[in-house]
Order: C-alpha cells, then sequence, then structure tokens
C-alpha cells in the first residue's frame, strides 16, 4: 500500500485524500492551522459561529461526481439553493437590486433602469454559455503534459470565441448593456475572482453563465464548515490520519525523490508520494526554494485581492437586509482602477456583507445576528501596514449602519478583525492574497504552476494556485486532475 503525506487540509486537499483513499493509499494529512478546512474554516467565539471564508458557491455537480467518484454512500452535508442569489445597493441610492435567477423577476429589478433587459441579458448569457460548454471539459477539466499541449487544445476552441480573449468582462458588459448599474452589477464575477472586470478577460462572464443558468448560486445548511466536518468524518472512518499545529518547513530527498518533509519541530514526515495543498507557488518559493519562484519573480506574478473580513455578533436581529449583500460605491471604475494597487483610500470601500445567521439561525444567539463582512483591499505588496485595522473597521461599520438604517457601533457584541497580515499567517498565502494566483490569460492552464513538481517525481500539488484556479468547485475539480495524476503514475486498488 503506497503511503501519502498530504500537506494541508483545505477543500482541495480533502477530496483528494478522499479520493486516495478510495483507490486504495494510506492517507496522512499534517497542517499548519488548528483544525482542517483551510480558508474554508470557521470561527467561535463568544456564542457565534461564523464561517472564515467562503459562504456560497457554483458548480454543485462538481460534489456529485466526487461522491460517486468515492463511492460515499451519499453528500456528507446538505445543498441549499440560494433564492435571491445575493442583493446589490449603491452609496447614496435607497434602491436595493435584488439578483434574482429567474429572468423575469430579474427584468423588473432593472426594468427602470435598462430597457430591453431580457433580450440583451439573454443574448449575453447565450454567448458565455456557448464557451462554458465549448470549454468546460476540452480545456478546464484537463490536465496538460506541457505547455505546447495546452496551447495546442486552445487551438480546438472553436474561432468564434477568440474575441473573448482579447476583450475585458467590462468591455464584454459595454457591448451588451447601457445603464450603469447592469454593467456594474453583472462584472461583480471578476471580484468573485479576487480582480476587477477591467483587468479580468471577458472568458470570465461564464460566471454569469453559471450563477443565472446553468447552477446558481449554493450554500450549505448548518454552514459551509459541514463540507470540511462531513469530509473530515468519512476521512476518519476510513483511517486517514490528522495532525493539526503541524508546519512544514523542511525536506529531504534523494535521486530526484522527496523522501520526506520536516515540520517546525524537526519531525520528519516520511512517505511514497507527497501531495501539496499549501499554495502552489508559496511551496515552491518557501520550502523548495525554487528560483523561479524567487521572492522578486513572485512579487511580479499577478495575485488576487487580499481579505479584510469582520465577524461580528449583533445582539438584534437585521430584519430588512439579506442574506447576502454587495455594498458598491458611486465610483466604480476609479475605486476598481486604483483599490488593487492602494491608490485610494479605505475610507469609502466597497464589501459584502453575509448575514450569516438568516440562513443558520444556530450560529447567534436568540434575537442576535452572525455577520460577516469581506472587503477585498490590496495584498500586503502594497501596503503592508495594517495598524489601521481599526479605522477601516470602523469606516465599514459607519457607512453599513448609514446604508441599512440600523446604528450597529451600538449593538456588536462581539468582534473579531482579519487583515491580509492574519490571513497570510493562518494560510501561507503569499502577501495576504485571499484566492492565489491571479486568472490573467498568461496565469491560467499550461501557464500556471503544474500540479506536479518539476524536480521531485513523487510531488503533486492540489489547490488553488495550480490547475484549474480559485474557488471551491475548482478546489474539487483540481482534486480530480491530480489524483488522475498520482493514479496514472503509482496505479490504484479500488478499496
Ligand atoms: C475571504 C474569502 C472568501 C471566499 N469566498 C468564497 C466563496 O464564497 N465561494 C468560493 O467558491 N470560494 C471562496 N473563496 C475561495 C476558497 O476559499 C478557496 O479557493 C479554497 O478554499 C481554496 O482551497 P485549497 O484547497 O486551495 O486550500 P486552502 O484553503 O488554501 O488550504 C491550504 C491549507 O494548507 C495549509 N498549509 C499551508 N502551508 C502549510 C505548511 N507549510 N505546512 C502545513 N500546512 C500548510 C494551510 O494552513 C491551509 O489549511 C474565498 C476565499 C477567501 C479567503
Amino acid at each position: 500500500m503506497k503511503k501519502v503525506v498530504i500537506v494541508g487540509t483545505g477543500l482541495g486537499a480533502l477530496t483528494t485524500a478522499l479520493r486516495l483513499v478510495r483507490r486504495g493509499y494510506k492517507v496522512e494529512m499534517v497542517e499548519k492551522y488548528h483544525q482542517a478546512g483551510g480558508r474554508l474554516n470557521q470561527l467561535k467565539k463568544d456564542g457565534f459561529t461564523f464561517d472564515l471564508g467562503p459562504t456560497f458557491f457554483s458548480m454543485t455537480y462538481e460534489f456529485d461526481e466526487f461522491v460517486e467518484d468515492t463511492g460515499l454512500p451519499e453528500m456528507p452535508f446538505t445543498f441549499r439553493e440560494l433564492d435571491v442569489l445575493y442583493a446589490v445597493n449603491f452609496r447614496g441610492e435607497d434602491k436595493r437590486y435584488m439578483i434574482h435567477r429567474d429572468l423575469d423577476r430579474l427584468a423588473k429589478e432593472f426594468e427602470a433602469v435598462e430597457p430591453g433587459f431580457k433580450e440583451k441579458m439573454e443574448k449575453f448569457l447565450a454567448g458565455a454559455g456557448r464557451f462554458f460548454h465549448d470549454t468546460e471539459h476540452l480545456v478546464l477539466k484537463r490536465n496538460y503534459d506541457s505547455l505546447f499541449e495546452y496551447l495546442l487544445t486552445l487551438m480546438r476552441v472553436p474561432l468564434r470565441h477568440s474575441p473573448k480573449l482579447l476583450r475585458s468582462v467590462w468591455n464584454e458588459m459595454e457591448r451588451h448593456f447601457e445603464s450603469r448599474e447592469v454593467k456594474e452589477i453583472f462584472s461583480l464575477v471578476a471580484f468573485f475572482l479576487g480582480a476587477t472586470p477591467f483587468n479580468t478577460p471577458a472568458i470570465y462572464t461564464i460566471l454569469s453563465y453559471t450563477e443565472l443558468v446553468h447552477d446558481g448560486y449554493h450554500n450549505v445548511e448548518g454552514g459551509m464548515y459541514k463540507i470540511v466536518e462531513g469530509l473530515k468524518r468519512e476521512l476518519d472512518k476510513a483511517g486517514a490520519v490528522f495532525h493539526f499545529n503541524t508546519e512544514i518547513t523542511g525536506y529531504r530527498f534523494e535521486d530526484k525523490q522527496l523522501t520526506a518533509l520536516i515540520d517546525q519541530h524537526g519531525k520528519e514526515w516520511e512517505a511514497d508520494l507527497f501531495v501539496v495543498n499549501a499554495d502552489a507557488a508559496w511551496f515552491r518559493h518557501k520550502i523548495f526554494r525554487r528560483k523561479k519562484f524567487s521572492e522578486q519573480k513572485m512579487d511580479k506574478l499577478k495575485w488576487t485581492l487580499a481579505p479584510f473580513t469582520m465577524y461580528l455578533g449583533l445582539d438584534t436581529k437585521l430584519d430588512d437586509t439579506p442574506l447576502h449583500n454587495y455594498f458598491l460605491g458611486n465610483n466604480f471604475k476609479e475605486y476598481s482602477g486604483k483599490i488593487f494597487r492602494n491608490d485610494i483610500k479605505l475610507d469609502q470601500p466597497y464589501y459584502y456583507v453575509n448575514v450569516v445567521s438568516k440562513s443558520d439561525p444556530e450560529s447567534a444567539p436568540e434575537g442576535c445576528e452572525s455577520v460577516f463582512v469581506l472587503c477585498p483591499v490590496p495584498d500586503l505588496r502594497y501596503k503592508p501596514d495594517w495598524s489601521d485595522r481599526e479605522e477601516v473597521a470602523a469606516n465599514i461599520l459607519e457607512d453599513i449602519s448609514e446604508r441599512i438604517g440600523v446604528d450597529l457601533k451600538k449593538h456588536v457584541i462581539s468582534k473579531t478583525i482579519m487583515t491580509p497580515v492574519e490571513w497570510r499567517d493562518a494560510f501561507n498565502l503569499y502577501k495576504g492574497s485571499g484566492l492565489g494566483l491571479g486568472h490573467d490569460l498568461d496565469q491560467i492552464g499550461g501557464f500556471r504552476p503544474k500540479n506536479y513538481d518539476e524536480e521531485f517525481g513523487n510531488v503533486f500539488y492540489v489547490g488553488a494556485s495550480t490547475v484549474p484556479g480559485t474557488g471551491l468547485p475548482m478546489a474539487v475539480i483540481s482534486s480530480k486532475l491530480v489524483v488522475e495524476r498520482i493514479t496514472k503514475k503509482y496505479g490504484s486498488v479500488y478499496a
């Protein structure tokens, strides 16, 4: 039986572990944090429970494929489809746009600002949908052994899609819609990728297709952390062993094979093969110290925006605030252009608010509310100093209070802030970048850090900064791709 050591316990690691256990591998997992989940983690404090990062996701069928592949009797957690995907408010306006999947209801929201919305949206989504279906299996869910193979594959994508490679998400919006509101709201998908619509290629309008047409958005009954608890339960049953508070800091090798990883206490973790779920670029940089991933080169890569997050326990209910909310300003272009490089003050930020307890009442005591706030901010390359954290938090709190008409300052009974510094330190995220490497054309597919190591034949990678990319469904696909590689090399015995 081959033994695998997996570094990290993010979603990519947990799904890889179960796929490998099912194929007859013995799995041990080492994790620097005190509990499993990586960015898909949980915070419990003062009687409140919060999901640390992800709050909803699309492409649930990737989890169905995973359950089938691993032979689990059923999904170890329960999805709930979101009825209203999210609500959007612009600063200074009373109107709250409710983003429904149903196009007729959605059209009603925009009838005052965008005449002919339904027809325009149908046309826009049809183009995004065609691109999605023409590339999902052909390009996205594939391993590439070389850049050449990747480029050859791209040549098989129908030519009619090529303008999408040259345009940005914003350009694509401008081709289909006139109103500022529609263009800004439906280009928010670029922020979901940790970037802005102005520097994100139009191919990612597929995210509008997945949210509005294909699969919608879902969360999980009892909170997103139920995903981790469910997967860990199955891994415990299958005999996988977890070691927390264990950080890999070094390694030993022989003849192009890694023989052991070494933790902060000097303990050696030996195995036949290793899967790294720590950020694929960071690990090559920090642990393997590869020249191609020197600090200088890492800093030149495009990284996604960093998170500034707040976890608030309130002693009141927010009856009039929906579950998922985006609060935008009225300087979208200027803000998007400047936020990445810390060229704009964070006194009027754009942010997302999730009233967790609306969906999971048990996450807050009776009469209270758990609230998660996420504000995308510059990573530590551009803003290394977060001593103004309380000030940034106060600005956001004041802004929310004004916009929802409840003075939150009077009701906060529990508050936790995570700046990019804490995100970096908790999970080894490079310069605090929240979603890992960006998804620019020169950083995806054959250009992304590979899911197999360049030097050690028995080292593989899974997760957000290797193929195919970031987000929960992508982590699940990433586990499928890496296990495909491993079993091609080491075989599989179905357990
Ligand atoms: C604030 C925020 C909100 C998000 N919201 C969403 C959302 O709503 N929907 C969505 O789909 N996605 C969302 N994402 C993205 C999503 O969380 C990630 O893409 C996904 O969870 C990444 O999983 P992963 O497998 O790459 O592993 P990670 O979660 O990065 O886990 C890697 C693990 O490796 C461990 N590790 C690192 N270095 C070492 C070491 N040297 N030794 C031992 N262990 C180590 C880390 O501690 C970590 O536990 C969000 C991310 C953030 C930060």
